[in-house]
């Protein structure tokens, strides 16, 4: 059985086999690129997942954990809040904004100055935030077009109780994990021209999910989010 970007976990789906099978593609991708495993960090995206999924793969030494939903993560992150360090991959509304601020170690999708205000209020500890870009201006799609991101990043690199030390993009569902080079490259320059506006470092890459992270890896992804890959399709993974 073939689990999706050629994995081959056979059934019944072991979550620790699958996580070191895609430690190893994150590790063979970092060497075609040149770069080194450790500069990358897998998190193991667990919308859907139960929680004793969920702790089989901190078993297996996963260390970092997304959720997309604030409702969906506040019981997982209460039950497992020692042993992972949280991440919010999806849309963050404001209304929701207090309630991530506290659950969440690190928001992947910045997309505003005023949830950026709203999180920087409620910040009990400090929070670490990517800024959402929508690389490829698709309409309907969150985050923020190219053209908007200095001004975004000038408004809130200051704000108390956040620091800003990325960018994520959610490349178009596409079948062919190159369609999305151009766009993690993309994502990449935006980055390095963020960082000039600022005159700091913006250390991180969010890109790269089940089917394409060995692509957003060669193109200098530091977090990859992945779901399917590590627990199975989500019809299955309950
Ligand atoms: C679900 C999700 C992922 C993981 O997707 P897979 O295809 O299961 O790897 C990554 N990022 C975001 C924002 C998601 O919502």
């Amino acid at each position: 059985m073939s689990a999706p970007g050629g994995s081959s976990i056979s059934p019944p789906w072991n979550v620790g086999e699958a996580v070191a099978h895609v430690r190893e593609r994150i590790a063979s991708a970092a060497g075609r690129a040149g770069r080194r495993q450790e500069e990358i960090t897998l998190v193991a995206v667990t919308k859907g997942v139960a929680l004793s999924r969920i702790r089989e793969a901190v078993a297996a030494g996963v260390v970092d954990v997304g959720e997309s939903r604030v409702q969906e993560a506040a019981p997982k992150v209460a039950a497992l809040r020692e042993a992972v360090r949280w991440h919010l991959v999806g849309h963050l509304q404001r209304n929701k904004a207090p309630l991530a601020a506290g659950l969440f170690n690190v928001i992947h999708s910045l997309d505003s100055v005023r949830l950026a205000e709203t999180l920087s209020r409620h910040a009990p500890q400090r929070v670490d935030v990517l800024v959402q870009v929508n690389v490829a201006r698709e309409p309907q799609k969150y985050g923020l077009p190219p053209e908007a991101l200095a001004d975004v990043l000038r408004s809130v690199a200051s704000l108390p109780g956040i620091r800003v030390v990325g960018l994520m993009t959610i490349p178009p569902l596409h079948p062919d994990p190159e369609h999305a080079r151009p766009l993690f490259r993309r994502l990449r320059t935006l980055r390095d021209e963020g960082a000039r506006v600022l005159g700091t470092a913006l250390p991180h890459l969010s890109m790269g999910m089940s089917d394409d992270f060995e692509v957003a890896v060669e193109e200098g992804a530091t977090l990859v989010r992945v779901g399917r890959a590590i627990f199975g399709p989500r019809d299955r993974a309950g």
